[in-house]
């Protein structure tokens, strides 16, 4: 396994469009890919906060985990993401070395990647992405993809 590479932080919102300005206007940060998810039932919005991306995840049911996340916890600090070479080597080594994952399959995630999450019970309590971009682009590549 290549040494991981944080991809980016997810933060639960419940409304993408109120906290906008403060991203935007106070913090400065420049929006990227605005993008809905339905396999996570959510809507993102990605900034780009150099080398690190960070995610705003807007629930788009009641029934999404992140929903629940929010009614349980409040909006916060959702999930870390690091970008692994080969999710499903990745995830056979977390499952043989006993870590809990939440999907037993890759699902898909935004710009096309493929992610599933390990477990907080197996992390130390915080909840982690794995990310596997389509082969021959990374998220360095990203930024030269047609935006719509
Ligand atoms: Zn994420």
């Amino acid at each position: 396994m290549d040494s991981l590479k944080l991809d980016h932080i997810g933060i639960a919102v419940r409304s993408i469009e109120q906290v906008i300005p403060l991203w935007r206007d106070t913090l400065n940060a420049k929006l990227g890919d605005r993008e809905t998810i339905p396999s996570q039932q959510v809507e993102v919005l990605f900034l780009e906060t150099g080398e690190t991306r960070t995610e705003l995840l807007e629930p788009t049911s009641p029934d999404s985990a992140v929903s629940r996340f929010i009614e349980k916890r409040g909006e916060g600090l959702h999930h870390i993401a690091y970008q692994v070479e080969d999710l499903t080597a990745t995830m056979k080594q977390l499952i043989s070395a006993g870590s809990k994952l939440i999907y037993p399959e890759p699902r898909p995630g935004s710009h096309s990647t493929l992610i599933n999450f390990i477990h907080p019970s197996s992390t130390g309590g915080v909840l982690i992405e794995l990310v596997e971009y389509p082969a021959g682009c990374d998220s360095s590549h990203r930024k030269e993809e047609p935006n719509s």
